[in-house]
């Protein structure tokens, strides 16, 4: 009989693990997946949603992420990438641009090229580069051949010597040999396995949503976003709108159109936003994107924004979020003093990290593929020492990237202080010029006015001693 593992949570994560351990080299194991959701639609009773998932349309992944999707999926669903990441095109620019309020890019974060995702895997891992994809056809693809359980909430679980017990919120109960929560960032596995861990609000409120954009609406967008996959505008009090996007564009009624993936963020304190109606949240962020700096470029965002659908409707076959205000967290990795069970963590339930970097789901795409190789030695070594391995091995490195992620996070909303190059001189440059004329003038009516009869000689006058030496020299009197 192979080993049952169970797996908590059909994102992402889960369904990445599931695919790796499904596809193992040499060992054959049971997979599970509980999800929560009635559906792979998700659960939104407000929205016809395909596969959506909140955090936006577009996914980016990096090199070192898809030299683990490659490794993690079988031949048939690697033939698939092409249409989650699809090749880049003729002017498509894989960087970052970070602009300010008057469309001047101020920084730019700048990836190395790669044609598609299997030249992507192919780049060193040290050095920067990624391609922008579609979340929800990557989850679909995830999900190919995977047992997945719907309507399945796991309320919590029994660990034994001898497995697991899982425990569902309709009463009913699961045994597997191992359990891996990949529950998201309010995991209950986590909860339970680590009470005390923490998870860190990061005082920013993000709102992604997605909108199919009018190819002149994307012309006027490009004039300022260069065609890059992502810019980050800049706003008055910390605010930023990241854009996400690709040049592969969508035609509908004979229009083409591009999708693209808005993510407005802000520092705010509040956590409670469980009652929020999209409505509402388009009219907030059109009154601060109004606070912005008139012109071009603003009304650009503005027209962007305007596009957000507060109602159920499927348009161009993409799956639509719904607009809706989301505090972010980060996630405690495994405490160093906790000792390996049958139960472990994978993604955003030990990971969960800010999304500047866009890195968090290529980080578990690593993590599985350590999990997988970590299970290689269960018959010789037993589950616990595998997973005791696994943990032992992504701890630091999801704390690096928790800390790349950190500050990845200063650099963009800058908490008050700009690290790139500002402008000083040019805005200076009229008090420097007036600086020196004044200087120069005083100087000169000053030296004027010390050397002038009767003053010159006047004992008050410091350069009294001098000029009498000086007139004497002269032969005056
Ligand atoms: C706005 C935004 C943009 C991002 N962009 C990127 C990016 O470009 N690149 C990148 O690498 N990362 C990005 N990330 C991070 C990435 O989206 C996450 O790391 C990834 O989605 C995490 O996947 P996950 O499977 O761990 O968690 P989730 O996607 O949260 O999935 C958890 C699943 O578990 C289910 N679940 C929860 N509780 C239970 C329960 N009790 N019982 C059963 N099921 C349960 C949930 O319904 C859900 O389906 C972004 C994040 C955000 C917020």
């Amino acid at each position: 009989m192979p080993p049952r593992i169970l797996i908590a949570g059909a994102g992402i994560a889960g369904l990445a693990l599931a695919q790796g351990l499904l596809n193992h080299p040499t060992k054959k194991f049971k997979v599970i997946v509980f999800e929560k959701d009635a559906g792979p639609q998700g659960k939104s009773d407000l929205f016809l949603t395909i596969n959506a998932r909140w955090q936006g349309h577009h996914i980016q992944v990096y090199n070192y992420g898809a030299q683990a999707l490659l490794r993690l999926l079988p031949p048939h669903l690697i033939a698939r990438l092409s249409e989650v990441f699809p090749p880049h095109i003729e002017n498509e620019c894989p960087s970052a641009l970070v602009i300010d309020e008057s469309g001047k890019q101020v920084v730019v974060f700048g990836g190395k090229q790669a044609k598609d995702v299997h030249e992507l895997a192919q780049i060193d891992e040290k050095k920067t580069a990624w391609i922008m994809g579609y979340r929800p056809d990557l989850r679909n693809l995830l999900l190919d051949g995977v047992d997945v359980r719907w309507s399945k909430q796991i309320i919590g679980y029994e660990e034994s010597e001898n497995g697991v017990r899982v425990c569902f919120a309709d009463g009913t109960e699961e045994v597997g040999d191992v359990l891996i929560g990949a529950d998201g960032v309010n995991s209950i596995v986590r909860s339970q396995k680590f009470p005390n861990s923490y998870k860190q609000h990061l005082g920013v409120t993000v709102i992604p949503t997605d909108v199919l954009v009018s190819a002149s609406l994307a012309k006027r967008y490009h004039a300022f976003a260069k065609h890059a996959e992502a810019a980050v505008f800049l706003g008055p009090d910390g605010h930023t709108l990241l854009v996400t996007t690709r040049l592969h564009s969508i035609t509908q009624d004979s229009a083409t159109f591009y999708r693209m993936t808005l993510q407005y963020g802000f520092p705010s304190a509040e956590t409670n936003y469980t009652v929020d109606s999209p409505a509402d949240v388009v009219r907030d962020i059109t009154n601060f994107l109004m606070k912005r700096k008139r012109g071009e470029l603003t009304d650009v965002l503005l027209e962007l924004w305007k596009l957000a659908r507060t109602k159920d409707v499927k348009v161009g076959g993409m799956a639509y979020v719904p607009p809706v205000r989301r505090a972010l967290y980060e996630v405690a990795g495994i405490p160093e003093e906790s000792k390996p069970s049958r139960v472990t963590l994978l993604g955003d339930s030990i990971c969960g990290m800010s999304p500047f970097r866009g890195q968090a789901a290529n980080i578990a795409f690593q993590d599985a593929v350590s999990l997988c190789r970590a299970l290689d030695n269960y018959e010789i070594e037993g589950f616990i020492r595998c997973i005791g391995n696994y943990e032992t091995e992504i701890r630091p490195h999801d704390l690096k990237a928790q800390i790349a992620s950190r500050y990845r996070a200063l650099e963009m909303t800058l908490f008050g202080l700009r690290k790139w190059p500002v402008p000083i001189l040019k805005p200076l440059s009229p008090f420097i010029i007036a600086a020196t004329v004044i200087y120069v003038g005083v100087w000169k009516l000053e030296t004027a006015a010390q050397s002038h009869p009767p003053y010159d000689t006047d004992p008050r006058n410091p350069k009294a001693y001098f000029n009498s030496k000086l007139k004497k020299h002269h032969g005056e009197h």
